[in-house]
């Protein structure tokens, strides 16, 4: 019973001890970077078991609740890691916390994962990998951000990717007409993009949450202002995410810039780097210049409108009457211009414009500004890098504990870039594994189900993930969406437990 989740070769071989017996490696997350990972491992060494855990009953990570619904060209990467998970030395265990107990989840226990101290986990394994990710936000430290209305983006992604945790969440947009996203990254993009797509872009094809569906259905927001801090060579957006919103049926896109933006100096820089290049010509195709002052009061454009300003920092958010007796709520953002220090360059810093505060009424603020990794017990963390503290993946002074993906990064990079920072700490791992240097391991996730089986929480496997997988096809071919996710995670535990199921 115990040994269900292994492969028939993994159980007669872990059954055999001796030569040649499966030594045992945990991985924590199973994003993109968990998931390489335990491919690298399993091609490298073929007397290795991986079991990955995961806190959520479902795996994937921000491919599932971070990349947008409407590109499903790129969660396609997913069927890759069900031919990993599918290993027959590859285990997954979800709905296993691994670290103290989540304080969040006190409050609803009944759908509470199993928790597994770091140190219990290590002392099941000869090696454990940290690839947890970076599931908190940056915030911006400024006055008002506490206010109704001022949420991170990573809330508003979550919202619209059905996350457990955003189950019930209403952002108020049937009565805001203007929307702010802070940041110029590509998260910043993809907000603003689903703030303007209609109802036909967001939900076929797609497979958007039921409840941020409805509620864009009906949304209010005629324009979406999009903040960046610094000039066009800074932007950290890319060409096919600029390009993709610049041509989003329904809405126009334009960019205010200071009148120099596009100075000879910065196209010259732009055109050292090709990828810049094109980014910073589309920049100045969106551009209709900037003279300097506030732009006009808003006007209730015909078509949604996305305004792209570029050199603007919030200073504060400001209250105004609360809705539906919920606290005072944002009814603007104050802003700074700003000058740019340094050679036209990516390193340029942005300097305020002193006098030059202005406000931009909205109804909505969005922190586009970075996720953030958090401490785990037992493992140390660098908090001003909000890294773990790692050479080439080996955790600093902890034999046998490894990191990878943003975690041991930081929060930037596209999923292939955990392709080959996975290889670099699966290498090292394996190579510590030759040389002797891994301590003698225990037997892996089947002794680790009896300590988490008291704690009353089921263990979800991938052929749990394949009955809410089949769940939520079948239910997204019933809503003409390519998948309705299940957001609550009781549903998500009820449809695992329960072979064709039907709700
Ligand atoms: P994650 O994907 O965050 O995976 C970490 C996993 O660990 C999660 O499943 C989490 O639930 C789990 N976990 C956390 N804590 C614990 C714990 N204590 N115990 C057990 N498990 C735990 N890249 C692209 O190439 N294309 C895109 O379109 C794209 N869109 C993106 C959109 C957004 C909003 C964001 C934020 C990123 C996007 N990216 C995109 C980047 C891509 O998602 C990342 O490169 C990648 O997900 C990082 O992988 P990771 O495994 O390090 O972290
Ligand atoms: P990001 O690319 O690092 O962008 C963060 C943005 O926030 C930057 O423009 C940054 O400006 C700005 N910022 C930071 N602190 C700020 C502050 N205090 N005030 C104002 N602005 C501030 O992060 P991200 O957008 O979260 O994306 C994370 C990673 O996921 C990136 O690698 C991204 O490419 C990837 N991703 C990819 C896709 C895709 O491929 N479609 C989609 C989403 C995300 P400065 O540069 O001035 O600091």
């Amino acid at each position: 019973m115990l040994l269900h989740n292994l492969g028939r070769l993994s159980r007669a071989r872990l059954l055999s001890g001796g030569a040649g017996a499966l030594w045992h490696v945990a991985v924590v997350g199973s994003g993109p970077a968990g998931f390489y990972t335990a491919d690298q491992l399993l091609k490298g060494d073929p007397d290795v078991h991986v079991d990955i855990y995961e806190r959520l009953p479902v795996p994937f990570g921000l491919v599932r609740y971070g990349v947008a619904p409407d590109h499903q060209d790129v969660k396609n990467v997913t069927e890759r890691f069900c031919q990993i998970a599918g290993h027959e030395r590859c285990s997954l265990l979800a709905n296993v916390r691994v670290g103290a107990d989540d304080p969040e989840g006190a409050a609803h226990a009944a759908s509470r994962p199993a928790t597994i101290g770091l140190d219990s986990l290590s002392s099941h394994y000869h090696a454990v990998v940290l690839a947890y990710g970076a599931d908190a936000d940056r915030p911006l430290g400024l006055p008002g951000e506490e206010l109704g209305g001022v949420y991170s983006a990573r809330e508003f992604v979550e919202w619209y990717n059905g996350h457990p945790s955003a189950a019930g969440r209403s952002f108020g947009l049937g009565a805001c007409e203007t929307a702010v996203v802070v940041g110029n990254g590509n998260v910043a993009l993809d907000c603003a993009r689903v703030l303007c797509a209609t109802p036909e872009q967001l939900v076929g094809g797609t497979d958007i949450a039921a409840q941020a569906a409805a509620e864009l259905a009906g949304s209010a927001v005629r324009r979406v202002v999009v903040l960046g801090r610094r000039g066009v060579l800074q932007a950290a957006f890319t060409i096919k995410e600029l390009r993709e919103l610049s041509k989003l049926n329904g809405s126009t896109t334009r960019l205010l810039a200071p009148a120099d933006a596009f100075g000879a100096a910065v196209i010259e820089a732009a055109a050292a780097e090709r990828p810049r290049k094109r980014v910073v010509d589309l920049m100045a195709k969106l551009a209709n210049g900037d003279d300097g002052l506030p732009p006009p009061p808003p006007r209730a454009p015909a078509r949604r409108e996305i305004r792209i300003e570029m050199q603007r920092s919030p200073v504060g958010f400001i209250g105004g009457p609360s809705i539906d007796d919920g606290g005072p709520r944002v009814s603007a953002v104050r802003l700074k211009c700003m000058g740019l220090e340094g050679l036209p360059g990516s390193s340029q810093r942005a300097k305020p414009i002193e006098g030059t505060e202005y406000e931009v009424p909205c109804g909505l603020a969005l922190r586009a500004v970075g996720y953030r990794s958090t401490p785990i017990e037992g493992a140390p963390f660098d908090a001003a890098r909000g890294v773990v503290p790692n050479a080439g993946g080996r955790v600093d002074g902890r034999s046998g504990l490894y990191v990878v993906g943003w975690l041991k990064r930081g929060p930037s990079g596209v999923i292939l870039a955990n392709v080959t920072d996975a290889a670099e700490t699966a290498a090292a791992l394996l190579a510590d594994r030759a040389g002797g240097g891994l301590g003698f391991g225990g037997d892996g996730g089947p002794a680790v189900r009896v300590e988490l089986a008291q704690q009353g929480a089921p263990v979800l496997g991938f052929g749990e993930w394949r009955r809410i997988d089949a769940e939520e096809l079948r239910r997204g071919a019933a809503s003409g969406k390519v998948r309705e996710k299940l957001v609550a995670v009781d549903e998500m535990i009820e449809v695992a437990a329960a072979p064709g199921h039907r709700a």
